[in-house]
């Protein structure tokens, strides 16, 4: 895949616009194979114009009532439909408070675009800069994936296979997105280092919850835009649970936190850039989070 052919326009596609959830499933069930989901269409557009994807039908699922809405459940979590905009989520007060790593990473972004562009476009475009995606790993989120034939759960984790591939058949969509209550005392933050374009080199999402009782203490951490796939790196709860010098446990678990990583070289940074990156910032979230008040 390349970027940056000249702009094209549009291949030819059959606009398939369905009224209901059920209308998209059953058009799914029959054509899959040969369609196209089109949430906010900002991707979907542009990867048409440059022909690095092709469909026979766009199927339009923006504006469907069942994937739209925001629902939080005090001690339970938050529920997202998938086509809710990326504003939308950027204004919540629940995100803000609770979520503060999701809505710093949507802080980052397009004002423009985050009117248009959705959660659901933005995890399954699985591209692996999208900035919703750390945030969402420390946060365990789990997701709702829907087809005629039934509903599943994939944790976010697993959903993500490699760039622009995820766990997901061609007669299903993703319905929704929930976020489990975060860890109570809990707090995170989100770092996102430009390069030069809007993505991210180098994107950290970490939450910290009980940081001064190492048998209660979380720690997690998730990396974005280091290398092809977004990585959480779950070694690092083990190590915090041990009774040791801050200092000492911020060390292992940034030499774990590279290994895991294993960061690449594209046309945005190299591999020594992203290191060095990972390696520094690191240590200063951690620090950050674990000595706050
Ligand atoms: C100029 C520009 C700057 C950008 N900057 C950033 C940035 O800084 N950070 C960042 O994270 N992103 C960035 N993006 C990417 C943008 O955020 C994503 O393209 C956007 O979130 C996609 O959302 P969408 O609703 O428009 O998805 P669409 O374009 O509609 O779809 C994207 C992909 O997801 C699939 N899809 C969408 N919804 C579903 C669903 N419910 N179920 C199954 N499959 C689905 C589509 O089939 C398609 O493959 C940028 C894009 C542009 C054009």
């Amino acid at each position: 895949m390349s970027f940056g052919a000249p702009y094209l326009t549009l291949p030819s596609f059959k606009y398939v616009k369905p009224k209901t959830l059920r209308e998209v499933l059953e058009f799914l069930a029959e054509h899959g194979e040969d369609a196209k989901i089109m949430a906010g269409g900002v991707a979907v557009i542009d990867f048409l114009k440059e022909r690095l994807t092709e469909a026979d039908y766009i199927v339009d699922i923006k504006g469907i009532e069942e994937l739209g809405g925001i629902k939080y459940e005090e001690n339970k979590g938050l529920t997202m439909g998938s086509t809710i905009t990326l504003y939308s989520l950027r204004e919540s007060r629940i995100i803000r408070e609770k979520y503060s790593a999701l809505h710093e990473a949507l802080k980052t972004l397009d004002p423009i675009l985050i009117h248009r562009a959705t959660i659901g476009g933005n995890i399954c475009e699985a591209f692996p800069w999208m900035d919703t995606v750390p945030p969402l790993l420390v946060f365990d989120a789990e997701l709702n994936i829907i087809s005629l034939k039934g509903k599943r759960k994939v944790k976010l984790k697993d959903f993500i296979k490699g760039t622009a591939e995820i766990d997901l058949n061609p007669d299903e969509i993703l319905e929704s997105i929930f976020v489990p209550e975060p860890p109570v005392n809990s707090k995170s933050k989100y770092v996102k280092v430009l390069a030069k374009s809007e993505f991210g080199v180098v994107n950290i999402a970490c939450l910290v919850s009980n940081p001064v009782d190492p048998s209660k203490r979380i720690v997690k951490l998730a990396y974005g835009a280091a290398s092809p796939t977004p990585t959480l790196v779950p070694q690092v709860e083990e190590i915090f649970r041990r009774e040791a010098p801050l200092n000492k446990l911020i060390e292992e678990a940034t030499s774990v936190v590279l290994e895991t990583v294993s960061p690449m070289t594209d046309i945005h940074a190299s591999e020594e850039y992203r290191r060095y990156l990972i390696d520094v910032l690191t240590r200063k979230i951690l620090f950050e989070l674990l000595t706050a008040d």
